[in-house]
């Protein structure tokens, strides 16, 4: 057999694996040995010395050793055992619930013993419950470990000792066969950082060297650690490159892009077009009329006028005969979209229509009916647009925006939606979350990417105030000033929850009492939970200026655009991102006055939240805002919990192996260039060998 096959032979080859441990390894993704080589540690204990117990301190877990001073058994409440160990230095009572006589036995006044366990505060002092431990000839005999014990991820059914000893297992086979573990980064890579081999550095990461510190593997400055997270986060750039090469592969339907179409629609619009508006234009332009798919993002802080750009692709595939469908992650901008592209394309024979969960019935029916015959030319929606019972006619274009709320799967799944054939539309995605670099490289390695980096002229910047809800009737006397000098405002209520009902009472019960408060104010109430119809009108009459004071939930966060209203008040902002509220906040600051927004957050505030609400404060700018954030947050919560397409590390943390994306885009470029076979494996040893990862 050659040798990379036996890393490739399933884990029940291994002594102690049967069907039924291998089985719930497989849901940890293991099924062949090299993945128990790459199922990595998630923290260490130390047993490599003995830890003199004065030392000891609530919180950590450490081995000690000592005489048994005395034991005990206490009838309180539920009976457990105590038993004291004193190792000259200090004395610490070890804690069972659950014993035998046997224990009760071998723990006798005077045994030396040897134990492990984590520390805490108990009756009499600190305390281990249910340590491991052993009887020992005398106190300074402890058993130690020559290395640091891993801690590996578990699931149930599964037990430390049956990893590490898979795990054991596996390495062993490394150490036998020196090629068995491929080292696919370039030499040039290894030497410029100091990289160990993959080999060592696997060995080191699953059994450490007593000098390594656990605080050293916990802070990343272990350059096994380094290079292993390394090359995690290259599988996972390469990984989205792969999708990206083969979905060019793919035929697309070729876009006209003579002027004829395009130049009176632009000279139609109410405003002149900024330069990065036309930059981007002219970069999808380019992507229609290759024969390939267009893949391309476009990021542009909330505002920036993205709709506009999407119209005009959407201008491009009606002009070759095409349809086009616009996906919305709302119902109410969806609806807004349904209006504005109805607007631009009056002149045009094709009909628009809108598509949301609401229609059924009949209304359905019909629907459906003009995206399968082609007589609707534009189809906006949300997601029910890619709903199994939707054929189109001949889609040429996927519109996705707002894409942050809808996660990386749906945006792939929706690659193969209406396919010709070899024939794929073309997709552009438009995003006003700016996301940090580091995390663009993880998510979006498969788009291109357009940067709308400039506001259309005379946007003012707006003002942004962070005040205690103790105020909250000094702020109400404000919006009736507010309201006195023809102006709008919004009232947006935040909760934790992401129970849209509990969201919608809440806001329910605030407008209440703001009607009570200003009654010559005109309220309304907007939440997810009205009908369509409910909340279109609704958002007409703001927008005619028939209400003056919106109560809304996060709903208003996309799209809402009412550039009259420029003052808003976000109650509890301390519970929501940062991007999200600079998103709401991008409601207001459309029009041509000052305009303001009012964090008003709930005492007290904790010294991260006040710190995160300073840095919306102090800046307008998105892309630095989401930098912030995630630093203060960490990737997980800026991506958000919304965000299906969250990404797992086994080793790398975006925050801490920032600086070590810098080097990945051109090592995974000349990866493609140089080594393409490298390419499938690396993906394969660190994102599991999911079939779908290459093809979505
Ligand atoms: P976003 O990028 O947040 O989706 P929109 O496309 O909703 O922004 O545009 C915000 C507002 O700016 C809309 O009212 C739109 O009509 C207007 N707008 C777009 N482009 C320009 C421009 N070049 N000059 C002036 N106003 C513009
Ligand atoms: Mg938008």
């Amino acid at each position: 057999m050659n040798v990379p096959d036996t890393l490739r032979q399933s884990v029940t080859t291994l002594t102690g694996i049967g069907s039924r441990t291998a089985a719930n390894l497989e849901k940890l993704g293991i099924t062949i040995i090299q993945d128990l080589l790459f199922h990595l540690p998630i923290r260490y204990e130390d047993r490599t010395r003995t830890y003199p117990i004065a030392k000891l301190s609530a919180g950590m877990s450490a081995l000690i050793s000592g005489k048994v001073e005395f034991i005990d058994v206490l009838p309180r409440g539920r009976k457990n055992l105590i038993c004291r160990i004193n190792d000259g230095t200090g004395f610490i009572d070890l804690r069972f619930f659950h014993f035998t006589a046997q224990q009760h036995n071998t723990l006798k006044p005077g045994a030396a013993i040897s134990c492990f366990g984590e520390v805490r505060f108990g009756y009499a002092g600190l305390e281990m419950v249910h340590p491991e431990y052993t009887v020992i000839s005398s106190p300074n005999k402890a058993i130690t470990e020559s290395h640091l014990t891993p801690v590996y991820p578990l699931t149930e059914g599964l037990n430390q000792n049956v990893v590490r000893k898979a795990v054991k297992q596996a390495l062993a086979i490394c150490d036998d066969k020196a090629q068995a573990l491929r080292d696919w980064l370039p030499d040039v890579v290894l030497k410029q950082h100091h990289y160990p081999s993959l080999a060592g550095a696997i060995k080191t990461l699953h059994a450490p060297d007593a000098t390594i510190t656990t605080e050293a593997l916990q802070n990343g400055s272990v350059p096994a650690l380094k290079r292993l997270a390394f090359e995690e986060l290259l599988a996972h750039h390469l990984s989205l490159k792969l999708s990206k090469h083969k979905a060019k592969a793919w035929q697309a339907p070729l876009f006209a892009t003579d002027s004829v179409a395009t130049k009176p629609f632009i000279d139609a619009l109410p405003f002149k077009l900024t330069e990065a508006q036309l930059r981007v234009m002219v970069e999808i332009t380019a992507d229609c009329t290759q024969p390939h798919p267009m893949m391309r993002l476009v990021q542009g802080d909330v505002g920036s006028g993205k709709t506009i750009v999407a119209a005009y692709a959407a201008l491009l595939a009606l002009a070759a005969d095409y349809q086009v469908a616009v996906m919305a992650p709302t119902e109410l901008l969806a609806e807004q979209h349904y209006r504005n592209f109805s607007a631009w394309f009056n002149d045009f024979s094709t009909q628009i229509v809108l598509l949301t969960g609401q229609v059924k019935g009949n209304p359905r029916k019909e629907i459906l009916l003009t995206l399968e015959n082609g007589s609707a030319g534009i189809i906006i929606g949300t997601h029910a647009l890619f709903q199994d019972e939707v054929f189109f006619h001949r889609l040429g274009l996927i519109i996705i925006d707002e894409q942050h709320r809808f996660g990386v799967h749906q945006r792939l799944a929706l690659r193969a939606k209406g396919q010709q054939g070899s024939i794929r539309p073309h997709q552009l995605v438009m995003t006003a979350t700016p996301i940090p670099r580091t995390l663009a490289m993880l998510q979006y390695s498969d788009l291109d990417i357009s940067i709308i980096d400039e506001l259309p002229p005379g946007r003012k910047p707006v003002t942004t105030s962070v005040i205690p809800g103790e105020r909250r009737n000094e702020v109400i006397s404000r919006i009736n000033n507010w309201i006195d000098s023809k102006k709008q405002a919004y009232w947006v209520c935040t909760l934790i929850e992401e129970s849209e009902m509990l969201q919608c009472e809440a806001a329910e019960k605030t407008a209440q009492k703001l009607t009570a408060a200003l009654p010559d104010v005109r309220i309304a109430l907007l939440h997810g939970r009205l009908k369509a119809s409910e909340k279109e009108s609704i958002m007409l009459a703001f927008k005619n200026h028939e209400i003056d004071l919106l109560v809304a939930t996060t709903v208003i966060e996309v799209g809402v655009d009412v550039p009259n209203a420029s003052l808003m008040i976000i109650e509890n902002p301390e519970r929501l991102g940062l991007s999200q509220l600079h998103q709401l906040r991008g409601r207001v600051g459309r029009g041509n006055d000052d305009s303001f927004c009012l964090l008003m957050y709930q005492s007290p505030l904790s010294d991260n939240a006040r710190q995160r609400l300073g840095i919306l404060r102090d800046s307008n700018d998105g892309f630095l805002i989401a930098e912030k954030d995630l630093q203060l947050r960490g990737p997980g919560e800026v991506m958000g919990t919304r965000q299906t397409g969250q990404v797992n590390f086994r080793v790398a943390d975006l925050v801490r192996d920032a600086d070590l994306l810098d080097n990945i885009p051109t090592i995974a470029d000349s990866l493609f260039v140089d080594m393409p076979e490298a390419i499938v494996p690396l993906i394969d040893r660190w994102l599991g060998h999911n079939p779908d990862y290459s093809e979505v």
